[in-house]
């Protein structure tokens, strides 16, 4: 396992213990004066938790590696790429294989991958065409748990040391909090909070990008490499290539982290009209 990908997922994993923990065990709790608002952001945190880490794990073990077997003469090795209907296939040399198209060679995975996307390193695995939608609806929901972890956050701010809009305000703009906290006359718990709210929208506005970034690139059917290098060969209209990543039933996915069968086998695909 490489070094980034140890590196971005221990970052994943301290982040979310410490959000969850701080919700948990010193915001949530502090909302008990209003019973509605307390068990809602109980049930949405549990809930997106949920989804994250389904998601996170469905990612993981969902590889879209491709495996045609070792090839060892250039007469089976072209014997191979067209008897699988392609002209398209390149030759992966560190696999030693023909590779169907959209697949790409990924140096971290050591593997050849089907419609390979990006390689994330905060899951530490390769997005391809097995895997891409869980890791859409992790993100989406990072992206959520993220900004509902920064307004619940917020609100406790505002209940426990004052509005934004009042002298004790001033506390949440950063260089204020630091000075105040340097000199004392901040709480290291505000600080704390404060800091970690700063923290959380960053990390929220970095997951909507790649959730956005990752979802338009879905719905013009390209993957990340393909709207690189404007790539509209296997663009079959929104609804069908929704389809082609997330299932038939493409809402689902949003709800349920479950496989739904893909239209394509991630070798063979409809209009490949051309290479690149
Ligand atoms: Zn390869
Ligand atoms: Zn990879």
């Amino acid at each position: 396992m490489c070094i980034a990908n140890i590196g971005g997922t221990v970052y994943f994993w301290l982040m979310t213990s410490i959000l969850v923990m701080v919700l948990f065990s010193v915001v949530l709790p502090e909302f008990h004066s209003d019973t509605f608002l307390m068990h809602f952001a109980f049930g949405l945190t549990l809930y997106i938790i949920l989804e994250m880490m389904s998601n996170y794990f469905m990612c993981l073990y969902n590889r879209s590696y491709f495996e045609s077997g070792k090839i060892s003469s250039p007469q089976s090795a072209k014997l191979l790429s067209t008897a699988s209907g392609g002209k398209n296939w390149d030759y992966c040399v560190p696999c030693q294989q023909y590779y169907p198209p959209r697949a790409h060679h990924c140096p971290v995975c050591k593997h050849c991958i089907l419609k390979r996307d990006t390689h994330c390193f905060v899951i530490g695995v390769c997005l391809g065409h097995k895997n891409l939608r869980f890791f859409l609806v992790f993100t989406f929901y990072c992206s959520v748990g993220l900004f509902c972890g920064a307004l619940f956050m917020w609100i406790y701010l505002s209940q426990s040391h004052g509005a934004i809009v009042s002298w004790q305000g001033l506390s949440y703009f950063y260089p204020v909090t630091l000075f105040q906290w340097i000199t004392g006359s901040l709480q290291t718990r505000i600080f704390g909070l404060v800091t970690l709210v700063y923290m959380d929208m960053m990390l929220c506005v970095g997951c909507a990008s790649q959730f956005a970034w990752h979802f338009i690139n879905v719905l013009r059917g390209q993957t990340s490499h393909e709207a690189d290098y404007d790539v509209v060969t296997y663009d079959q209209g929104v609804f069908q290539n929704l389809s082609e990543v997330f299932g038939r039933f493409w809402i689902i996915p949003f709800f349920l982290p479950y496989p739904l069968q893909l239209p394509s086998d991630g070798v063979h695909w409809k209009k490949p009209t051309k290479g690149y």
